[in-house]
């Protein structure tokens, strides 16, 4: 029990609850952790090589229903590792939503490959396949059996749709366009661990996907990443490059170019303790985003985050879109009122076609990731968040409602 939750018990009957801060979204260790890491330093075992890292991998892998996982130091090594192996090279382009984390554009560029960044599209918030469609048959023309981009001249050759916020991409659409066209398919399945689409797993679709489990995701170890796929040649590649290409473990033969990606035993431990509690996890993120929705059913001017009927979303960063001329304040008035009352929100992420660190990189939008990157707040929503605290959060967005008007 944090602290605050502990004075919360000695208030008295009736006075209101002193205003603790309540963060966004931070982890939540309460399962066997201790226990595990223990036995690691017990044993000896804390480096790149035990048990837990082995066993961390069977239950992604089982969990996601895929034969193999590779378990890296965080989901932006695993993604780099997978754009290798689906051989991307120098001056390719990925095509990439504009409505992400930055990671997975980046990774396209430690390959020297290019990003195209495509827009979301307005219900679920995810990648449009619809565009992406667009851009592949009107923007792209084959050319010695490869795909090329009209206006730059280059390869095109792999797809890497990111499943934002918890919530699926619409996948079924990418993967036949991925056929159709030749390309390679990434998951970025970061976000959305436990997420189902269509009844199947995100991340057991694509050629390959990858996991985070970095301090602000679902699960945690602190840092870490996987790489999950059912070609055992993949996986094998994927383990041999982040183990820094040892063909020889005795005179140190190294067949390629490889990296120190690995994640430690300490901390594939702390992960196998989280994915014992994934479905309890997973459980209690619905019912937050259950009790927003309740709430927002009667404050004109916000929108709730929607689940699509082909979907199970695990609601991972549980995020409104704020109407300004119907609620009476912007999204980031809103964010400043929160912030006075101690209470942590966060915008979505600026668009990548608009980020300077990928400035001058193919575009296909319409305006969707920009109205949402305009409208978006991200509410707390920690798998720990407890009800009092929630309330909170809806009683301020309740006053703040009525004092606009
Ligand atoms: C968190 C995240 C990543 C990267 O994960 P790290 O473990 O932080 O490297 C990649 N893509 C998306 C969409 C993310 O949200």
């Amino acid at each position: 029990m944090s602290v605050e939750a502990s004075q919360r018990k000695t208030t008295e009957p009736g006075a209101l609850p002193p205003a603790g801060f309540v963060p966004l979204c931070v982890p939540e260790l309460r399962g066997r952790e201790w226990e595990y890491v223990k036995d690691c330093l017990d044993t000896g075992w804390v480096s790149s090589v035990g048990s837990y890292v082995d066993r961390f991998e069977k239950m992604v892998a089982d969990r996601v229903g895929v034969a193999h996982a590779v378990a890296t130091v965080n989901g932006t090594s695993a993604l780099h590792i997978a754009l290798q192996i689906a051989g991307v090279e120098r001056d390719d382009e990925v095509l990439v939503p504009t409505l992400t984390f930055i990671a997975p554009a980046n990774a396209i560029r430690y390959v020297g490959a290019w990003p195209v960044f495509i827009d979301a599209e307005p219900d679920y918030w995810q990648w449009d396949a619809e565009k992406v469609r667009a851009f592949l048959e009107e923007g792209c023309r084959w050319a010695d059996g490869e795909l090329r981009n009209k206006a730059t001249g280059r390869r095109v050759k792999a797809l890497l749709p990111v499943h934002v916020l918890g919530h699926p991409v619409d996948l079924e659409p990418v993967v036949d366009l991925a056929r159709k066209f030749g390309l390679a398919v990434i998951e970025d399945a970061t976000e959305s661990l436990g997420a189902a689409y269509r009844g199947k797993q995100v991340g057991s679709f694509a050629d390959m996907a990858c996991f985070s489990f970095n301090g602000n995701k679902l699960l945690t170890t602190g840092g870490g990443g996987m790489l999950v796929t059912n070609n055992a040649e993949w996986a094998q590649r994927a383990k041999y490059l982040t183990t820094q290409a040892k063909d020889d473990p005795v005179e140190y033969v190294h067949g390629a170019i490889g990296y120190n990606y690995r994640l430690t035993n300490v901390l594939a431990a702390i992960g196998c303790a989280q994915m014992e509690l994934l479905d309890e996890y997973i459980a209690a993120k619905r019912r937050i985003a259950t009790r927003y929705e309740t709430a927002l059913a009667t404050i004109p001017g916000l929108q709730p985050m929607r689940e699509a009927t082909w979907a199970s979303s695990v609601f991972w960063m549980y995020t409104i879109l704020v109407d300004a001329a119907v609620y009476g304040r912007d999204s980031r008035a809103l964010l400043a009122e929160f912030s006075r009352e101690r209470i942590q929100t966060r915008p979505l992420w600026q668009p990548l076609h608009l980020s300077p660190a990928h400035a001058g990189a193919e575009a296909a939008n319409s305006g969707v990731a920009e109205r949402l990157y305009r409208d978006g707040l991200s509410l707390p929503c920690s798998v720990g968040l407890t009800e009092a605290d929630q309330e909170r959060v809806i009683a301020t967005l309740n006053r703040l409602a009525s004092s606009a008007r």
